[in-house]
């Protein structure tokens, strides 16, 4: 691979961030195990997650399922229920299938290699290099956002980290610096300098221990570096979510298919190309699914409640509307919507915007 840096053999790295990294180290709860399992869930955690938002989400989950027996044998919407605000919901979906996996093909102990976690679902190759190096001490290097931006300052790596085929580059370079005595060490110091000291804005390379070899430093481009490729503007959907309730009930229904937020519970909705759904249309969305509105029960739609996901966002409106009889079994049928009480509301995986809007209206 080129750089714009080359000292031999780069000997200077790992020893340098070994040396930083006992002195700046966060205390992660993570970071004092070597059960496999507690590794993969704090792995799967905070992927696309910051530690402080992740933190209370994997004591919660290391407390409840303390094993990976336990995760196996819970129910998908109970995973779900406490992954909730957490986001990317294919995660603990993924991660319950994985636990699941473990347990029925490798009687519920973690593979111990590299190659062998890559075959686990949801585990991609940087979680196999984690899980792999801090459990296992297997060297193989770890390549996260983090990482990427500390190789590509440091050694003045140009090239897009955005593009798929970069990963090569960056990883062959990873593993020839890693530490022989001291993988999972070196892993954990590359992803930690890269959180605390060569931040992505305003890194701290006055106190830097790698400022004289850093190629970003040295020709004034920390602020160029990495090259990151924006990812295309995401698009907009409108959803009008109908509201009906009937005595203490509310109904719901859990969302299937290929869409976002599957396995998630919702209302009934309609979606729309435009922000507004017309009165009249609300009704007869209503009618459709066989309900019967009570006189003067349709309450005016709320405000506009936004959600933005990876690659597109969701403005979503609620539309109360009050039935003047139970929407009779056929209607369930065909629409899967179910009534539930406000106590059975709260125990079931929702969206976040769901969640939010029932906070809201106590519901
Ligand atoms: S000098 Fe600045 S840009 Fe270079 S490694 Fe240190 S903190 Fe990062």
């Amino acid at each position: 691979m080129t750089t714009n840096h080359s000292v031999p053999a780069h000997s200077y790295f790992a020893p340098v961030l070994l040396d930083w990294y006992p002195r700046h180290q966060r205390d992660l709860p993570w970071r004092h195990t070597r059960d496999p399992y507690a590794i993969w869930l704090s792995e799967v955690i905070l992927q696309q997650t910051r530690v402080r938002q992740g933190l209370p989400y994997y004591h919660d989950f290391i407390t409840t399922y303390p094993t990976v027996h336990d995760l196996a044998a819970a129910s998908e919407d109970e995973v779900l229920r406490h992954w909730q605000g957490l986001g990317y919901y294919s995660r603990a979906r993924n991660m319950h299938h994985t636990a699941q996996q473990v347990v029925r093909e490798y009687g519920g102990q973690f593979p111990q290699t590299y190659a062998e976690l890559l075959k686990l679902r949801g585990v991609g190759q940087y979680t196999a290099a984690a899980i792999a190096s801090f459990a296992f001490g297997e060297r193989v290097a770890v390549l996260d956002g983090n990482v990427y931006r500390v190789l590509a300052r440091v050694f003045g790596i140009t090239a897009d980290i955005a593009a798929p085929a970069t990963r090569k580059q960056f990883q062959q370079l990873a593993d020839s610096l890693i530490s022989a005595d001291a993988p999972d060490q070196f892993n954990q110091a590359i992803m930690e300098f890269g959180a605390i000291q060569c931040t992505p804005v305003n890194p701290d390379c006055l106190f830097c221990p790698l400022q004289s070899q850093c190629f970003a430093f040295q020709h004034g481009m920390v602020n160029e570096l990495p090259v990151k490729s924006k990812a295309k503007a995401g698009r907009t959907r409108y959803f009008h979510y109908l509201v009906l309730r009937h005595g203490d009930t509310t109904y719901l229904r859990k969302r299937t298919g290929k869409d976002i937020w599957q396995g998630l519970y919702d209302f009934a909705l309609t979606e729309t190309a435009a922000p507004t759904l017309p009165a009249v249309e609300v009704l007869e969305a209503v009618e459709k699914l066989g309900g019967i509105v009570a006189p003067n029960r349709v309450a005016e739609p709320t405000g506009t409640y936004r959600h933005v996901l990876s690659h597109q966002k969701v403005e979503a409106k609620f539309h109360l509307i009050w039935l003047s009889e139970p929407l009779p079994q056929e209607a369930l049928v065909a629409s899967g919507l179910a009534p539930f009480t406000a106590i059975e509301i709260e125990q079931l995986p929702k969206p976040i915007l769901i969640a939010n809007y029932l906070q809201k209206t106590g519901i």
